[in-house]
């Protein structure tokens, strides 16, 4: 049997009728840059989480720089982050001018250590910036209340938690802003690149909206009002979609950026959106199958806390002889991922920060020892079975 890491055809194939007709409506419309199907996506997700604002970008990286850039932080300042992460959440600190400042994790939760975040606040501490990582909410609550003892800005990197929920909130509604990704393989993907930024905040909102093209049209000259404490009268309801002539598009206010979602990514997120809920329940079934079947003395299954509704983007195990499992593994045909192999403190590209072997633990700990197995919505019992029979015969 051949199981791989993740299926993104499979789950194209289950929606594909669906879809299809989504892709060729955008096609025929002949509106490819905004248009309808990002204003209805961005009013599910509004919807969906219950906030103001959903800005739509090109992908996850974006929206975090974007999101950065909206809350004012770049040059001198400092935010505090996550070493065991995707890069894109450090490197969005760095490309906004501002400096990783990092904080170890927790060995159970790979989530970050709230007891290590107050040790690392200076006076250029802007943010923090926490990640549900895998897809298991962080203690937000924590991370609020210590934001906002030394009035530092949230920013939620839930790339990998859509859906996610804390003490029965979903995640991305707790900070100042929160940024989603919808690379193919996170638990809401398209056919290629996708973000969005998502706050209730009316000021981050108008400047992420101007950043995302240019800096430019009606959001343009209101931010650029915001941005420099300057009065500026409401105009007219800024033109989403592209098929008019809007002279305002060519008035830059701010150096933005072009981070726009296609039409096309958004149809097919529109889709795909309607079964979030129940793809992420079926991660969540999955994941309590391992858990309850997967009993081998030589490999440590995740733990989920309290009070929170984990989305299992990865199902992530430890063992002390990782390379023999993963070998192991894949002569049975069963595909796993090392996520992360290399923690960011340590990556070459932040070099210049300073950091050591030995400077976060837990991160490089687990770096040393975690891997993940197959989890995604398609994956049948009997290919489950398969997977836990072959983990618990290693030897
Ligand atoms: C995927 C991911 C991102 C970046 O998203 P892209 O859409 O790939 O740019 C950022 N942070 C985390 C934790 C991610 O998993």
């Amino acid at each position: 049997m051949l199981i791989p890491l993740i299926d993104s055809k499979k789950q194209y194939e289950y929606f594909a009728d669906d879809i299809n007709k989504a892709v060729i409506k955008v096609l025929s419309s002949g509106i490819y840059i905004m248009g309808e199907s990002v204003i209805q996506f961005e009013k599910k997700i509004e919807k969906y989480l219950g906030v103001k604002h959903a800005i739509a970008t090109a992908n996850g990286t974006d929206a975090l720089v974007i999101a950065l850039k909206s809350l004012g932080i770049g040059k001198g300042d400092e935010v505090i982050t996550t070493p065991y992460t995707f890069f894109a959440t450090a490197e969005s600190i760095a490309l906004v001018g501002a400096k990783p400042v990092f904080a170890d994790v927790e060995k159970d939760s790979f989530n970050i250590d709230i007891d290590k975040i107050e040790e690392k606040i200076s006076t250029k501490t802007k943010a923090i910036l926490p990640v549900h990582i895998f897809g298991q909410p962080v203690d937000i609550d924590s991370i609020k209340a210590l934001a906002k003892k030394y009035n530092l800005y949230v920013l939620e990197d839930a790339c990998q938690a859509i859906g996610a929920e804390y003490k029965g909130k979903k995640i991305g509604t707790f900070g100042d802003a929160a940024c989603f990704s919808f690379y193919p393989t996170k638990n809401l993907g398209c056919a290629g690149d996708g973000g969005m930024i998502v706050t209730n905040n009316d000021r981050i909102a108008a400047i992420a909206r101007a950043l995302r093209v240019h800096g430019s049209g009606e959001n343009g000259r209101i931010s650029y009002g915001l941005i420099n404490n300057i009065y500026v009268e409401k105009g007219e309801k800024e033109i989403q979609i592209d098929d008019v002539y809007n002279p305002s598009k060519y008035h830059n206010y701010l150096i933005g950026h072009n981070s726009r979602l296609d039409n096309l990514q958004a149809a097919i997120l529109g889709v795909k959106f309607e079964h979030l809920e129940e793809n992420n329940n079926r991660r969540l079934k999955i994941a309590e199958f391992y858990d309850a079947n997967i009993n081998n003395v030589k490999i440590l299954k995740p733990v989920k806390k309290i009070d929170r509704k984990h989305v299992y983007h990865l199902y992530i195990l430890q063992s002390e002889e990782r390379s023999r499992v993963i070998k192991y593994l894949k002569e049975k045909g069963i595909s796993t991922g090392i996520y992360y192999s290399i923690p960011i403190h340590l990556q070459t590209a932040f070099d210049d920060l300073g950091y050591r072997k030995g400077d976060f633990p837990s991160a490089e700990f687990l770096s040393e020892r975690c891997f993940a197995i197959p989890m995604y919505p398609e994956l049948t019992d009997i290919e489950q079975k398969y997977i836990v029979n072959a983990i618990n015969d290693f030897i």
